[in-house]
């Protein structure tokens, strides 16, 4: 059975919440932890669509998740974006403005407070998360070590707001859960040893009560399809990129 589609992710939700896990928006999280809470994060790098068939999805099973939104032509999409808020989702800007500013702090610190007014015309947004390209130079998040984003009522950026130590984070970067290897920016400190193989192996670590009470699972929807060519096409070009990535990773030590 192929991992990383659709029907799985609807599985694995469908286990955590038999295993008595109730899914938390990251402000809802940030604002009212529950002892035993998942945060259904999502990072909207590319194919909207995706995301918009994961925020119904969820929906439909009454679970509340978080989509960050990159500024980007290909996924600023306003009526998706729109939609996805009006099935009770939360909404959030995946920043990139060190990157578009090419490292500028102030360019990058007018470009972050313009794009984020952009989105907040469409939906409210309270959180925000960076966007991490592998091939980019530039970190997203140095914008902080300038800027304080509470001035723009931001109440949380999961890089910097989130213990994780308490919290067990978990992503599918370079489609695989935690892969280390293939992980440049996407990294925290964690406070946990436990190895995720695969969606698979996840349920059963939710049947077998295995997991730690609180979690954050991000998900890139792009990565996640049900049609089988669409899948094959992910899964090789993901496995050249992991490969490139795991040279970057030699490359700078
Ligand atoms: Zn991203």
């Amino acid at each position: 059975m192929r991992d990383f589609t659709l029907s799985i992710y609807i599985k694995l939700l469908k286990t955590m919440q038999d295993a008595g896990y109730t899914a938390q928006t990251f402000q809802d999280f940030l604002q009212n932890p529950l002892p035993k809470a998942v945060i259904l994060r999502h990072d909207v790098d590319r194919t909207p669509k995706n995301a918009l068939a994961f925020a119904q999805a969820e929906s439909k099973m009454g679970l509340q998740a978080s989509y960050y939104f990159r500024i980007v032509p290909v996924t600023f999409k306003p009526d998706i974006i729109k939609e996805i808020a009006a099935l009770g989702h939360e909404i959030g800007y995946h920043y990139e403005d060190m990157d578009l500013c090419r490292g500028e702090i102030q360019c990058a610190h007018k470009s972050f407070t313009e794009n984020l007014a952009r989105l907040r015309e469409l939906v409210s947004v309270n959180t925000i998360c960076m966007h991490g390209s592998p091939l980019s130079k530039w970190d997203n998040k140095v914008l902080w070590k300038y800027f304080n984003y509470h001035d723009l009522s931001i109440v949380g950026e999961p890089y910097f707001d989130v213990d994780y130590h308490k919290v067990f984070y978990l992503s599918d970067t370079g489609r695989k859960w935690n892969n280390i290897g293939a992980s440049i920016r996407d990294k925290v400190d964690t406070g946990f040893d436990i190895n995720v193989d695969s969606s698979f192996h996840m349920i059963d670590l939710f049947k077998e009560g295995m997991l730690p009470d609180q979690i954050m699972i991000n998900s890139h929807p792009h990565r996640w399809h049900n049609g089988y060519l669409r899948w094959f096409g992910e899964f090789t070009q993901q496995g050249i990129k992991n490969i490139v990535k795991r040279h970057i990773i030699r490359i700078n030590g």
